[in-house]
């Protein structure tokens, strides 16, 4: 006797999927939308390629996929984004021109301001000042979300101290963490590495701006965006789609992390965001033991660029084994002793940040 296997989670994704209907008739599962569907552990996420033009009609199509893939028995989550790519090859150069935002971004009612926190390339303490800044918003008595978009290496979770699962909030909206006093939420809380470091630039855009009108921000005076590091055509088209009241460049010293940084800003000039400033960081290191300062990255280099570049330098932060260790170990510095050195000097950004957001010519 022989026994047929059981069909796998993705087939039977596949085979939910032939209920699905499109605007004009036809079926999912038929219409060769379907891109990158991956389903393990429960979680099942795939996206359906749209036009730019498509994307409202297709929202609908995308609530009912999720639905559908939420009913199958053993599927705990179900992530589905539409990717509004352009018929456009994938060697011609994004669209460098600010445009208005296209039907899928959801303007954030009750947000203030977006600022997006960058860098040129990853590994430069992007995520750890995008955090100790949003903390330090909050000292100022702020309302502040911090939103980790860096999809390719999310270390929210790490740098919080988030455990769990994000939960749903009344309708389909997604209920943000609370950590510090802070509303967070991260796309390693929602999707498996695996799964987002095989999705190309119009996919990533597609699931961050989705997670931006996805999740019940309420009202908050600051958002920071903790943007995938680099340049390329993600991070612009996040930059063009989020609707950005200013980006903050983090860069080390050293030249190499310099040109990096270069390319930051011009990317961000050439989408019309206003680059709030560069912040230093591993600026230099203070020795633990005879509290002697040493300039492993070079002295001053990020100053230098942002006065050249005519940016304003928001601040130096240096590399201190403090920091290492309460980023590791889920204590954000600015949490644990706001008022300290390391606090300050992270106060003295968030000030500088909240000058130039709130004193801003409209
Ligand atoms: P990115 O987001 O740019 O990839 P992270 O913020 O994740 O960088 O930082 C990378 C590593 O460097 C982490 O282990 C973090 O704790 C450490 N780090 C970042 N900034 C500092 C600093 N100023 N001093 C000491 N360690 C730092």
């Amino acid at each position: 006797m022989t026994t047929t296997p059981a069909p796998s989670l993705a087939d039977r994704a596949l085979a939910a999927l032939a209920g699905v209907h499109l605007p004009d008739g036809d079926t999912l599962a038929g219409s060769g939308r379907l891109a990158g569907l991956t389903a393990s552990a429960g979680k099942v996420s795939l996206a359906i390629r749209v036009t730019p033009k498509e994307a409202a009609a297709f929202a609908p199509v995308r609530d009912a996929t999720e639905a559908a893939l939420r009913a199958l028995p053993g599927v705990k989550q179900a992530m589905v984004v539409l990717t509004a790519e352009t018929s456009a090859s994938p060697k011609t150069p994004p669209t460098l021109k600010a445009t208005a935002p296209g039907p899928q971004v959801k303007v954030l009612a009750g947000v203030r301001h977006v600022i997006a926190v960058a860098s040129g390339k990853g590994g430069v303490g992007k995520s750890t000042t995008a955090v100790n800044l949003a903390l330090a918003l909050r000292a100022q008595g702020r309302k502040v979300g911090i939103l980790d978009a860096d999809i390719y290496g999310p270390s929210l979770p790490t740098l919080l101290g988030l455990h769990g699962k994000p939960r749903m909030a009344d309708g389909r909206k997604l209920r943000p963490m609370d950590a510090y006093g802070l509303k967070a939420m991260s796309m390693g809380l929602l999707v498996d590495a695996e799964t987002a470091m095989v999705w190309r630039g119009p996919m990533v855009m597609s699931a961050i701006t989705q997670m931006l009108a996805d999740v019940d921000w309420g009202v908050l005076d600051v958002l920071v965006v903790d943007m995938p590091p680099g340049t390329g055509d993600a991070q612009l088209a996040l930059a063009q789609g989020t609707q950005l009241a200013g980006a903050i460049i983090v860069s080390t010293p050293q030249d190499l992390s310099l040109i990096d940084a270069r390319r930051g800003i011009t990317m961000f000039r050439k989408v019309d965001v206003p680059i709030l400033g560069i912040i230093e960081n591993m600026a230099h290191f203070i020795c633990p033991d005879c509290g002697a300062k040493h300039a492993i990255f070079g002295q001053g280099g990020a100053q230098a660029e942002a006065a050249r570049l005519g940016v304003p330098f928001l601040g130096a932060v240096p590399l201190t084994m403090e920091l290492r260790q309460s980023s590791d170990a889920g204590q954000p510095v600015v949490a644990r002793d706001p008022e300290g050195v390391l606090g300050k000097t992270y106060q003295n950004i968030a000030r500088d940040v909240l000058h130039a957001l709130e004193h801003r010519k409209p």
